[in-house]
């Protein structure tokens, strides 16, 4: 009988992993890709717990290698997360140096030992050339799980050593089935754009959250400077860090990708502001809307190099209200 996989959807990258686990065949690296929430980070851990677990029916979650894995104090399980005490998301080469020392004493008990980075894209050029001759060649029963949804921010060299799995979003029905059973709000399958896991914040009420910041939002788009501003300012100043700023972009890629659908005859996934999405569909599309992605992804790097999230998103919403005041009326 095949192991239960932890994972709704990606079936086929979850059983070729086992199924490579099980036959002791696996590949010193790899590479999981692809958006966040779909399960990349749950099914690396599940899979360090199925590689080394003592029961017959893997992963038990009941044996001495499944409770160490579980509440993270597996010797044999080295997770290395970004550096709490730097500003930007940085896996440090202190850090790297740190696993190299670890790398280096035997294996406790596991018969697997696991190292997971997570998340990949926060190795900086030094760390990531740190890793490089490690990640080739490994100790022996060592095995690297590199996780990522930025690939492309990976350097080219860390990427040719994993063998890449690409984790795609879940396909709309199972995922409605999914949440149901869970008691959550079917249709967030659609608005979650098929990540699991972020569907189920959504239900935790950031639904609420992201709908009071479309709704300032869109109030203030195309209004003049100064009541733009008055938004930009709350907003930027809102919360911790950059957070809030990323929210504010992340909305706004949602209703410029809404008018894009609307534009091609698709139905849009946000219901809720439909006159403004048909608005910016009629104004931008689609020149506008591809300049406005491009703008949305300088902002989204800007925000991860630490500018003040209220110095981006003014920019931003100047942008986008100098190209509806451009836009021929119709
Ligand atoms: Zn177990």
């Amino acid at each position: 009988m095949p192991p239960a996989f932890p994972l709704v959807g990606n079936l086929v990258q979850q059983a070729r992993l086992a199924a490579a686990c099980d036959a002791d065949r696996m590949h010193h690296a790899y590479l999981f890709e692809g958006p966040d929430g779909v399960g990349k980070a749950t099914f690396a851990h599940w899979l360090a717990r199925y590689a080394n677990c003592e029961s017959t029916a893997r992963p038990c979650g009941a044996c001495r290698s499944c409770h160490l894995m579980q509440s993270g104090t597996h010797p044999d399980l080295i997770v290395v997360l970004p550096d709490p005490e730097k500003a930007t998301r940085t896996i440090t080469v202190d850090q790297v140096h740190e696993l190299m020392r670890a790398l280096q004493l035997q294996r406790h008990s596991a018969r697997r030992r696991f190292v997971l980075l997570d998340p990949a894209d926060a190795l900086n050029e030094p760390s990531a050339n740190a890793l490089l001759k490690t990640l080739e060649e490994p100790p022996l029963h060592t095995q690297f799980l590199l996780i990522t949804a930025r690939v492309a921010s990976l350097l080219p060299t860390i990427r040719s050593r994993c063998q890449r799995v690409r984790f795609g979003p879940v396909d709309e029905p199972l995922l409605s089935a999914w949440l149901e059973a869970r008691g959550a709000p079917p249709h967030l399958s659609r608005t979650s754009g098929g990540s699991p896991g972020f569907a189920i914040r959504l239900a935790e009420g950031e639904a609420d959250e992201r709908r009071a910041v479309r709704d300032a939002l869109t109030a203030a788009v195309g209004q003049p400077l100064g009541k733009l501003f008055a938004f930009t300012e709350a907003e930027g100043k809102k919360e911790e860090g950059t957070s809030r700023a990323e929210l504010v972009v992340d909305i706004l890629e949602e209703l410029l990708r809404d008018a894009a659908c609307l534009a091609q005859g698709r139905a849009p996934l946000h219901q809720d502001a439909e006159a403004l999405v048909r608005r910016w569909s009629a104004a931008l599309w689609p020149g506008g809307i591809g300049r406005m992605t491009d703008n949305l992804s300088r902002a989204r790097d800007r925000l991860r190099l630490n500018v003040n999230g209220r110095v981006v998103l003014e920019a931003l919403l100047g942008q986008l209200n100098l190209e509806l005041s451009a836009a021929p009326s119709r």
